[in-house]
Parts: structure tokens; C-alpha cells; sequence
């Protein structure tokens, strides 16, 4: 069955979702579809007025309905509900998703949607299997380490996959306990809102998810610093990163989970499977055409299977279908706005100039949409921004070495830590590496995340603070109150 459909017939979700109903406002938000830049709708903007309206009824919610203090198995019921709508309604939820965003109607369907829903069962599970610890201490005393939520979450998320990091940040901290009041960014609202709609159907009382519309730096950072938000999730870009966490840090100390950006490398020696070596590195580049956190955008390949590699990758690269994100057929969809593939062509030009050399692609495609060509650079100085900043675009840069020091010493980035990855047959030398390796993921002869979502994600150093996904996710969402009772 196709899932092409057609983007002049959708019913796009208009205003702030906040205590279970649209709040309109003046729109001063224009969206646009990256496929063919059509203009898609006009929605409002969120000032520290609205956002104080998101957080207090998000508070107010949590007092009346006994959300944080209800026998966890309820939360876990409601939470299921909202899994089953999100996958009933899933042509309906990948559709909004698809049409402002740069995701494929295909991998949004049967991908991003489903992983939300199981997300938020995964983390339900949580909520009635996680225990408080009771501490060795002396028969005289009892001690234990309480656990509470926060109270309402701040979160703040990117245009990417929008979906998908909605389900990482609202699953655990609903399960935990808490209400949360989300950003998306002003690109992509429209299956966020729609994803609290279904909330709402599920079961989950008015007012414990609300969305708010708006940029980063008017409706963002009102929410960062409003004093009843007790926690903050956030996604996006280093740059931005540092923003939330100087607010957080001015506005009350809070807590801060930051996933940011990488810049990840991806090491293949000559013994590894050459061919999945190759596929890998293609996929991960042309996902979403380039536009992942994780995406390992610098490949270091020994020496003697450089030429074999960098062959099988450009043969992958030149059989991409360029087009709409509502076709079905597309296997490789656009970059978000016209300013970001103008950031791409300038970090390609640069590099250009300062040597390195385009193999394949290196501009924009011959047709309507922001569209750009899967590219690969070799010979690429390591101070050049191709091999430094973060592209988010199908830019890929080749490197060789000789030793595993090399490879080593080659796939350390100076800031960044997102994730890696790794391709070779031999157990000691992946062993060794796999400890060498600054990053907060090693992928070894696959590369991306699979769907179990037990396993945290979460970058070091530049990359970010603290995990999405897994235990950690859950736990994060609460904080914990040491008891201590003379008997
Ligand atoms: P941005 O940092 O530009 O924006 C991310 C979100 O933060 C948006 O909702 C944005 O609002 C908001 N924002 C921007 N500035 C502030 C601020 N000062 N205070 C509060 N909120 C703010 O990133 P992009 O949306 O361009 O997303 C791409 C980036 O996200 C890449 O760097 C990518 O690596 C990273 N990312 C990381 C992931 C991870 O797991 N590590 C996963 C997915 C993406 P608006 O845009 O509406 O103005």
C-alpha cells in the first residue's frame, strides 16, 4: 500500500495545546515545506505570558489530578492508552510530521511514530518496577534513599526527527511523575501538538502535557527560566546548549539534560566486511540526508582499503531518489530551510579552498526544494570546518591511517564526543579500541541506534550532558531525598 499522500489535504493543528484545548494568538510564524518551500500554515509565537500560563496550568494539573502521588501502576495504564492511540493513528501523526519536516513519509510511518509509542511504553514500565533503596545502617536506625519527581519538566526539542524526541523526553518524565510542557522547534510543530491531542484521548489529565509554539530565544528561554519549572530536557546544537544551561544555571540551578551535536567518526580496517562497512556509512550520511545527531560524518579507513571504500561509498551516494517527503518512493529527503543548506555550501566552499578535495556532490540538487547532494571529501585539512563543525547535511569527509594509534589519535574530535563506530573481524583490536574511543556510543560493525531503547543515549564532552533513553532516562526524571530514622 502506498503512503504517498497529498500535503494540500492535511488538517494542520493550529496554537498552543495547553490544558487540553488550542490557544490561539496572533500567527506570526510562517512554516514551509523544505520538499518544495511551499508556505504550509502561520501559527503564534509563545512570549513569557503564554509560557507562564503552560507552566501554570501544567502545576495546577498535577495538584488536582494526583499524577505524582497516584499508585504508579495508573500512570502505566494511561501511558499504554497513549501508545495504543499513537499507533492507531500513526498515518495520521507520520503525515504532520512529514510535511514540514525533512522525514520521509515511509521511515516516519513505519520508523519515528512506532518508536514514540514504544517509547512511552517502555519507560511506563518504569514507573511501577523502579524501587527506592534502603540503606546498611545501624540496627538503631533505618535508612533509605526516597525518590520524587521534579514536578513539571521543562522540554525543549529539535527539528530533526521532532516525533521521535518528543517520545524520548515526554515517556520518562510522565512515568516519573511529572507534567511537562514542551517546545518543539518553531519548524516542525505540528505532530508534537497533535501527539498531546492523542494525550489527552489517552486518557492523561488535561494540562500534564501542554506545547507551546515558538523560537528559541522568546518562547525557549522563558521556559528555561520559568521558577516552576523543575527540570529541563533539551536537544539541539552545542551553541544553543550553552544558552540553556547558563539559564538554568541563573534561574534557579536546575537540573539540565542537554543532548547536543557530534561530529562522530567511524573507523574501518582492512580486515572488517568492506561492503557492510560501506552500506553503513552510506545509510548513516543519507538518513534523513545527514541530519542526525549521531550521523558518523568522518571515516577513517586503513590505508589499503581506502580506495575500495571510498569507491563503494560514492557508488551508493550517486543512486539516491531525491524528492518530497509525501512520496513514498523518496530515499532521500531535503535539508529543513534554504539558511541551512546555505550553512552547508559555505562549510564545503571553505574547506575547498583551504584543499580539500570533492570526490562526489559538493552542491545543491537541479530542483525545486532545498535539496543538497550526497558529497564526499577526501584530503580535507583536519582544521578545515568540514572535518571540524558539525555539517547537518550528506557531507561526508575521508581519512586514512596506518596504525591503530593513528585511528585512535584521527577519531578523537577536539569538542565533540556524540558517538562512534567501528568496522573489523578482529575481537581484541575492537576491545581495545572501543576503550579508546571518546564518545558516549560505540556502534561496532553496524552504525546507528537499533530499537532497544534500554540502552541510554547521550554525548561526552561537547556533546552533551546526562542520557536520554534507558534507565538513566527515567532516573533523571527524579531526584532523591536521603532518610535517615533513629528507631
Ligand atoms: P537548535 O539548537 O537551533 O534548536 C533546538 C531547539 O532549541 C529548538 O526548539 C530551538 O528553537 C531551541 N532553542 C534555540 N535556542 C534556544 C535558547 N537559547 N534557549 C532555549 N531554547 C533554544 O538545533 P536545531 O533545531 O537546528 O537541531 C539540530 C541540532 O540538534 C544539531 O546540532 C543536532 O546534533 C542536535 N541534535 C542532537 C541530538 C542528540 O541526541 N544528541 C538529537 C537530535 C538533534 P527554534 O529552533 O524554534 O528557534
Amino acid at each position: 500500500m502506498s503512503l504517498s499522500f497529498d500535503p494540500d489535504s492535511l488538517d494542520l493543528p493550529r496554537g498552543h495545546f495547553i490544558d487540553g484545548a488550542y490557544l490561539q494568538g496572533p500567527d506570526v510564524i510562517e512554516v514551509f515545506a523544505p520538499s518544495d518551500g511551499r508556505k504550509l500554515a502561520s501559527v503564534p509565537l509563545a512570549d513569557a505570558r503564554i509560557v507562564d500560563r503552560a507552566v501554570a496550568s501544567a502545576k495546577t494539573a498535577l495538584e488536582r489530578s494526583g499524577w505524582a502521588g497516584c499508585a504508579p501502576r495508573d500512570r502505566v495504564r494511561v501511558l499504554h492508552a497513549l501508545a495504543d492511540l499513537i499507533e492507531a493513528e500513526a498515518t495520521t501523526l507520520a503525515r504532520l510530521e512529514s510535511i514540514s519536516s525533512s522525514r520521509p513519509i515511509g521511515e516516519a510511518t513505519t520508523g519515528d511514530v512506532m518508536v514514540a509509542a514504544e517509547q512511552i511504553r517502555f519507560f511506563a514500565e518504569f514507573a511501577d518496577k523502579e524501587c527506592d533503596a534502603l540503606v546498611p545502617t545501624s540496627e538503631a536506625q533505618m535508612g533509605f534513599i526516597a525518590s520524587e519527581p521534579y514536578g513539571v519538566v521543562g522540554a525543549i526539542t529539535a527539528w530533526n526527527v521532532p516525533i521521535a524526541l518528543a517520545g524520548w523526553k515526554l515517556g520518562p518524565a510522565l512515568a516519573a511523575g511529572n507534567a511537562v510542557v514542551l517546545k518543539p522547534s518553531e519548524m516542525t510543530p505540528f505532530s508534537t501538538l497533535y501527539l498531546a491531542e492523542l494525550a489527552v484521548r489517552a486518557g492523561l489529565p488535561a494540562g500534564l502535557f501542554n506545547v507551546v509554539i515558538g523560537d528559541g530565544v522568546t518562547t525557549g528561554e522563558a521556559l528555561v527560566a520559568h521558577p516552576d519549572i523543575g527540570k529541563v530536557s533539551f536537544t539541539g546544537s552545542t551553541r544553543a546548549g550553552v544558552a540553556v544551561m547558563e539559564n538554568a544555571a541563573r534561574n534557579g540551578i536546575k537540573p539540565v539534560t542537554l543532548e547536543l551535536g557530534g561530529k562522530s567518526p567511524q573507523v574501518v580496517f582492512a580486515d572488517a566486511d568492506i561492503e557492510l562497512a560501506a552500506k553503513c556509512i552510506t545509510r548513516t550520511i543519507l538518513s534523513n540526508a545527514g541530519q542526525g545527531c549521531v550521523a558518523g560524518s568522518r571515516v577513517l579507513a586503513e590505508a589499503s582499503v581506502a580506495q575500495e571504500l571510498c569507491d563503494r561509498i560514492v557508488t551508493l551516494m550517486r543512486a539516491v531518489r531525491p524528492g518530497p517527503t509525501w512520496d513514498d518512493s523518496t530515499t532521500f529527503p531535503p535539508i529543513i530551510s534554504e539558511g541551512q543548506l546555505s550553512r552547508i555550501s559555505a562549510i564545503l566552499d571553505t574547506s575547498r579552498e583551504a584543499g580539500a578535495q570533492v570526490v562526489c556532490g559538493g552542491a545543491r540538487f537541479d530542483r525545486k526544494g532545498s535539496f543538497y547532494q550526497p558529497t564526499l571529501v577526501t584530503d580535507a585539512p583536519e582544521e578545515s570546518p568540514v572535518m571540524r563543525e558539525e555539517v547537518f547535511g550528506p557531507v561526508l569527509s575521508l581519512q586514512s591511517f596506518s596504525s591503530e594509534d593513528e585511528a585512535a589519535t584521527k577519531a578523537r574530535h577536539p569538542t565533540y564526543g556524540l558517538s562512534s563506530g567501528l568496522f573489523t573481524r578482529d575481537l581484541s583490536r575492537a576491545l581495545r579500541m572501543i576503550r579508546r574511543l571518546e564518545a558516549g556510543t560505540v556502534w561496532v560493525n553496524r552504525y546507528g541506534r537499533s530499537r532497544d531503547h534500554i540502552l541510554p543515549t547521550g554525548g561526552w564532552k561537547a556533546s552533551g550532558l546526562g542520557k536520554d533513553l534507558g534507565r538513566e532516562a527515567f532516573l533523571a526524571n527524579r531526584r532523591t531525598k536521603s532518610v535517615l530514622i533513629d528507631l
